[in-house]
């Protein structure tokens, strides 16, 4: 089962098509259940619907799901009548971050009770730290014209319920990295597997790759080039060529997180566990964040073995990775105790695996957007280079495929082009 990235978001129409160019389209699989819980407070409530990222848009579900205090659920609807510009604020006043502009609208406990913990399933990132623009995107577009939050969260839910159409999230049963392994094989060409790129520098007819381990190094030749690293390596790369590119990239921070799966009897769990999985805001000081329950959110791994209760427990937060640094034997006990105190499961699980992402998730911090355009700016000026991946445009496998089609169209486009006069 997957360890990592374990879903595709569907709604970007790229990755469905990408899988169905590699012929994995009809393998393609969507969840038995997408409801969710927070456990806070000692106890499992209901996601609410009717939310964009955590900001409600429906006031009625918000109450029904419990998540909020009756203080905190009473300071909601203020942003109705609080005054401010637009929800977006504008532009000379620049990007701010979610808790700032979610918290000022709606109050702290609608970031800390389920933005910031829908976002740390995305970036385990801070609600302090985080760019609302680079991070609430449909709510930044839908605030441009109105200064409350929640007008702007139900427009941006009209909007994205208006194009849905079929399952928000898809995955590949023999693991979502059998879809990275079908587009190298049905690339025409020679793929490199396992030779990182060492350097990187300028030629007069392209580029000059120095790849594979110190002591063997490889030169290799190229017309064109597409760094789709993350940000650290593509900062190295490019100290040479661009420089203030590589600057920019430096500056890009990223937060290290663990997975943790476990797999108990199934008949372990006393009570029905709710839904796919829960959330755990950072407030109630536990150490898992997040859990999915695997075998109930995925048919084909409750079919591969129904006497078995497969759940995820997600670890680590941004600025927070000394939790990372305890072993695995201990990660995994401390995440069955708090998956014990969730769920009620008895007994210890009967298989376990830790699995950890150093630096996997890049922090689209408050100013994101301009340093994307910074870095773009700098990397266009570069004839025959892109660049693409989670520390631009979108984090998630989805939002990479797309930036991917939109640097190989560049490259493309530049092959195409006849070279320069005397060059
Ligand atoms: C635990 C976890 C769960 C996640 N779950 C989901 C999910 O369910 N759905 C979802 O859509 N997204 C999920 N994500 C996010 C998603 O996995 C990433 O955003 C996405 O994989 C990033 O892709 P990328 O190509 O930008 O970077 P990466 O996947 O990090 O790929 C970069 C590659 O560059 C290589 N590299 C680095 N340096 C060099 C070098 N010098 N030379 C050559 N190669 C180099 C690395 O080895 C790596 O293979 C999850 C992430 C984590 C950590």
């Amino acid at each position: 089962m997957d360890e990592g990235a374990e879903s595709l978001l569907a709604r970007v129409p790229e990755a469905v098509a990408l899988a169905d160019a590699v012929g994995l389209g009809d393998e393609l699989v969507a969840p038995a259940t997408t409801a969710a819980a927070v456990w806070t407070s000692g106890r499992m409530r209901p996601l609410p619907t009717g939310t964009v990222m955590g900001v409600p848009a429906d006031l009625r579900a918000l109450g029904r799901s419990g998540v909020l205090s009756a203080r905190g659920l009473a300071r909601v609807p203020l942003d109705r009548v609080l005054p401010g510009s637009a929800v977006t604020g504008d532009a000379a006043a620049g990007d701010r971050s979610v808790a700032d502009v979610v918290g000022g609208r709606l109050g702290a406990e609608v970031v800390e009770r389920l933005v910031e913990p829908l976002l740390g399933g995305v970036y385990a990132g801070r609600a302090d730290e985080l760019s609302f623009a680079a991070t609430l995107p449909q709510l930044a577009a839908a605030g441009r014209d109105t200064r409350s939050l929640l007008a702007a969260a139900r427009v941006a839910q009209a909007r994205s319920s208006g194009a849905r159409t079929g399952p928000v999230f898809l995955t590949v049963p023999a693991g979502l990295g059998r879809l990275a392994i079908r587009v190298a094989a049905a690339a025409d060409a020679e793929c490199l597997l396992g030779r990182p790129v060492r350097e990187l520098t300028r030629t007069p007819d392209g580029w000059r790759l120095v790849i594979g381990p110190t002591p063997e190094p490889e030169v290799l030749a190229a017309d064109a080039v597409v760094l789709a690293v993350p940000a650290r390596p593509a900062a190295r790369l490019l100290t040479g060529v661009a420089a203030d590119a590589a600057a920019e990239l430096a500056g890009i921070d990223y937060a290290s997180v663990a997975v943790v799966t476990l797999a108990w009897p199934a008949a372990d769990f006393a009570a029905p566990v709710p839904g796919s999985g829960f959330l755990v805001p950072a407030a109630d000081g536990r150490l898992v964040k997040a859990a999915t329950f695997s075998s109930v959110k995925w048919p084909h791994l409750a079919a591969a073995d129904p006497t078995l209760a497969v759940v995820r427990g997600s670890v680590g937060r941004h600025r927070d990775e000394a939790v990372l640094q305890r072993d695995d034997v201990e990660l995994a006990g401390l995440v069955a105790a708090d998956l014990r105190s969730a769920t009620g499961v008895r007994g210890r699980p009967v298989a376990w695996r830790v699995t950890r992402w150093g630096g996997g998730l890049p922090q689209y911090a408050v100013g994101h957007l301009d340093r994307v355009r910074r870095i773009r700016a700098a990397v266009e000026r570069q004839p025959g280079l892109e660049i693409c991946g989670a520390a631009y445009d979108g984090v998630g496998v989805a939002a990479c495929i797309r930036s991917a089609n939109s640097a190989a169209a560049g490259i493309v486009d530049f092959l195409a082009k006849p070279p320069p006069a005397g060059g």
